[in-house]
């Protein structure tokens, strides 16, 4: 495959599927050209937004393996209307309050593209299991394949062949944990999470698609994390879990402090030890129950002015507040170290590209 012109690194099925746009090949053939990526195979998915396709690149020389390594290259289409929708998860966010120009939609596709690699290399820098970010072009983007090493993708969760109750139990209980992460560690809200953006490999759950993943502080994240909340508690009491209610798991992610661990416990053994701990059961009795002993908001609606509270609390007001503890946390985390680590991808031009460095 490494043989012939350039033109033959192509496999037929990745062309005749999806015509790639000359920018497009531009840039594939300059990762081509840069080790990157030796072959591309074909289309793993073609979306709306973006086409992924499957491709491998030589074996890493300080790896001393000599396994060839697996890339998912993700192209953002340019030629698109849909992206008018995701001026919501955008408007509001300091990181872009600049570069946003609803116009152009070229550079709006880059900005995508760079939004999932800076959510990515947060992700991946926290240990949450998702696609390594290797390599960022314009509106393409080069990251590790969810997959085997005969070059089939990880089913998603939708699709994934998984038995037993116990086993999804688990499963939602993994997944509730790393929402947590993200949240806490990452600092973000992942807003389109659901089971078509979870892979399912090796009996892990890897999180994907986070391009408009958004920032804790993001005026409607609370909103899309409720909703990433009832996205998953819906899949996964269809596949007869016995979930947490929603209010319960929003307030699991959001709080800062779940609670005092035990002698020689590990923070993640803990947390899952709260989440364990959490009543089950959508019932009204355990609603009920939870409102009597827990401080916070009844309903969900309450939580969704929590921007105005936030203002009051910084005000030196809201003593009234229920959920002013969750309030102080998220105020303290927003004043934390890393509150610029979204910018770690310079705005560089149209040669922009800065990530080419890999990340071990
Ligand atoms: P979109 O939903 O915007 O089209 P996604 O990032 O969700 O884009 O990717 C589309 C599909 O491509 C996913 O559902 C998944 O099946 C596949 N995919 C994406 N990234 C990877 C990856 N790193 N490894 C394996 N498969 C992937
Ligand atoms: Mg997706």
């Amino acid at each position: 495959t490494t043989g012939g012109g350039k033109g033959d690194k192509y496999s037929d099925r990745a062309t005749s599927e999806q015509v790639l746009d000359p920018r497009t090949r531009t840039i594939l053939m300059q990762f081509l050209n840069r080790g990157i990526i030796n072959t591309i195979h074909g289309v793993i998915s073609t979306g709306k937004e973006a086409n992924v396709y499957y491709a491998v690149s030589d074996p890493d020389p300080d790896s001393g393996s000599s396994r060839l390594q697996h890339r998912a290259i993700k192209v953002y289409k340019t030629a698109i209307l849909v992206f008018k929708d995701r001026d919501r998860y955008v408007s509001g966010e300091h990181r872009f309050r600049n570069g946003y120009n609803k116009g152009n939609n070229r550079a709006m596709v880059k900005m995508w593209a760079e939004k999932e690699m800076r959510n990515l290399k947060r992700l991946y820098m926290a240990g949450i299991p998702c696609p390594k970010p290797v390599y960022l072009k314009l509106h393409v983007l080069a990251m590790g394949f969810i997959g085997d090493k005969h070059g089939r993708p990880a089913p998603r969760l939708r699709d994934a062949d998984i038995n037993g109750e116990e086993t999804w139990d688990l499963l939602y209980q993994e997944l509730v944990c790393l929402m947590r992460a993200i949240y806490q560690r990452c600092k973000l809200v992942h807003a389109d999470l659901s089971e078509y953006n979870i892979l399912y490999f090796e009996e892990k759950l890897y999180i994907i698609d986070v391009s408009q993943s958004v920032e804790h502080d993001h005026p409607r994240s609370l909103e899309f994390l409720k909703m990433d909340i009832k996205n998953i508690s819906d899949f996964f009491k269809r596949k007869g879990v016995d979930t947490i209610n929603e209010i319960s798991v929003f307030e699991f992610i959001a709080k800062p402090n779940l609670g005092s661990r035990t002698d020689g416990e590990t923070e993640d053994a803990a947390t899952s030890r709260f989440l364990r701990e959490l009543p089950r059961g959508t019932g009204e009795e355990v609603e009920e129950r939870f409102f009597r002993e827990a401080y916070v908001p009844r309903t969900l609606e309450e939580v969704y002015d929590v921007e105005r509270d936030a203002e009051k609390f910084g005000r030196g007001e809201g003593s009234d507040l229920v959920y002013r503890e969750l309030l102080a946390g998220r105020d303290e985390d927003t004043d934390g170290e890393d509150e610029d680590s979204g910018e770690q991808t310079d705005d560089s031009g149209e040669g922009g590209e800065s990530d080419g460095a890999e990340h071990t």
